[in-house]
């Protein structure tokens, strides 16, 4: 066994496990630093291959809990694997009920087929105890690829939960070493850290960007610069130069008029943009995403003091998710970014099945007509398009009364 962040590094690789690993060469080392992201999969799939052949291992994980910073310190890549795709339903259908939120049957449709490069290349996964269809698809996906399951303490307000949810974060710690055969020091958390909060500071700039009363970008092109895997170097470095072009970018014209909304509830992983964009298409603009695939978990930082697992598991454990019991942080959040992002709407996304954000969504309801005084839409749909019709009529007739006042 060796210090990860150390000289003996074990195994295939002599490698620096705190965000140092050699990277491959990204088809965007253009001059353009938005072409980055326009062929962000490729471009995450090149550096995963570069990374599993120089001895790095591939975990994937599907939940923002999962604190990317502990993978990291072990000198393992985290790939995010939450499925976005229609196409794969059928396939996960044939063994979990229809009757199921769409983002965990893509992601298992993605087994079935085993059709995600990422899952397939993948040498451990990490999930966690958030909603049940998850945890039960969890018990099948373990019996293809290696699992380790976080159990994340529901009630984020009790005293004892950070404590309960730090001895989780140790077990994975320790999970990880045994299983790579490394050592994770509070060095290799520090640096991990370190990449970390400077990849969220480098997206909430961008994201702050939308809350001028005329955004130098729509809510979709926002979303589209964002990886399935963090800290990419090159990946970094485009953000950078991106958001040096976009502060000094002229807004569309005519995009002050567009009625502005904020868009909260589930998220909206990869190829399952549809109701993002049934809202822009239809004349508005989503300044703000608060959801995880939005300013969810970016909205905290780790903090670089003090003990690095204290810090980690202080920082997951708020993330203000409807699995949590009373989930106070949501409404708080709400408040904050309304204030920030003056929405003239709140549009609360609900994936079929998806109970938790079901149920939840009447507080918000009456928490957003109530006390914010703006429009609440909820909009309950899956992956397939065939409802994308009778969506943007709803949301058409949202804008309007929107427009009327
Ligand atoms: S909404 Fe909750 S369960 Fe889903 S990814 Fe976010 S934190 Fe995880
Ligand atoms: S959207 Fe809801 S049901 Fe689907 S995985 Fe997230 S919390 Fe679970």
């Amino acid at each position: 066994m060796s210090d990860c962040c150390g000289n003996q590094l074990p195994v295939a690789a002599q490698k620096s496990c705190c965000g140092g690993a050699p990277t491959p060469s990204c088809s965007s080392s253009s001059n353009d630093p938005f072409a980055w992201f326009d062929h962000m999969i490729s471009n995450c799939y090149d550096y995963a291959i570069a990374q599993k052949s120089a001895g790095y291992p591939i975990v994937g994980i599907m939940c923002e809990f999962t604190p990317r910073e502990i993978i990291m310190a072990a000198g393992a890549v985290p790939v995010c694997l939450c499925g976005g795709a229609h196409s794969t339903i059928a396939a996960a259908e044939e063994s979990l009920p229809s009757n199921l939120c769409p983002l965990i049957k893509s992601t298992y449709g993605y087994a079935v087929q085993r059709s995600n490069p990422f899952l397939e290349m993948s040498d451990l996964l990490v999930a966690e105890t958030t909603c049940d269809g998850k945890k039960k698809m969890f018990e099948m996906l373990a019996e293809r690829t290696p699992m380790h399951i976080l159990e994340l303490p529901q009630k984020a307000d009790e005293a004892t939960s950070l404590a309960r949810w730090r001895e989780e974060l140790v077990k994975l710690k320790e999970a990880l070493e045994t299983r790579f055969s490394v050592k994770i020091t509070d060095d290799c958390l520090r640096v991990a850290t370190v990449n970390m909060n400077r990849e969220r500071d480098l997206r909430r700039r961008l994201a702050a960007l939308m809350e001028r009363p005329a955004p130098p970008l729509t809510g979709r092109r926002l979303l589209d610069l964002k990886s399935t895997i963090s800290c990419i170097p090159e990946e970094l470095d485009a953000l950078e130069k991106v958001l040096t072009i976009l502060e000094q970018t002229q807004p569309p014209c005519g995009i002050e008029k567009r009625p502005r909304v904020l868009l909260t509830g589930v998220p909206t992983a990869h190829g399952a943009e549809k109701v993002l964009d049934i809202l822009e298409s239809s004349g508005g603009l989503v300044v703000c995403q608060e959801n995880c695939t939005g300013v969810k978990p970016i909205l905290e930082d780790v903090c670089t003091c003090g003990d690095p697992l204290d810090a980690i598991a202080k920082k997951y454990l708020h993330l203000p998710c409807s699995v949590m019991t009373p989930n106070t942080g949501r409404f708080d959040s709400l408040h904050e970014l309304v204030a920030r992002f003056r929405p003239d709407c709140v549009v609360d996304l609900v994936w079929q099945a998806c109970l938790t954000y079901d149920v939840e969504s009447a507080r918000i309801k009456r928490f957003c007509e109530e006390e914010l005084h703006l429009p609440y839409l909820k909009i309950e749909t899956d992956y397939s398009p065939s409802d994308a019709p009778r969506i943007a009529v709803r949301v058409e007739a949202l804008y309007e009364t929107i427009r009327g006042q």
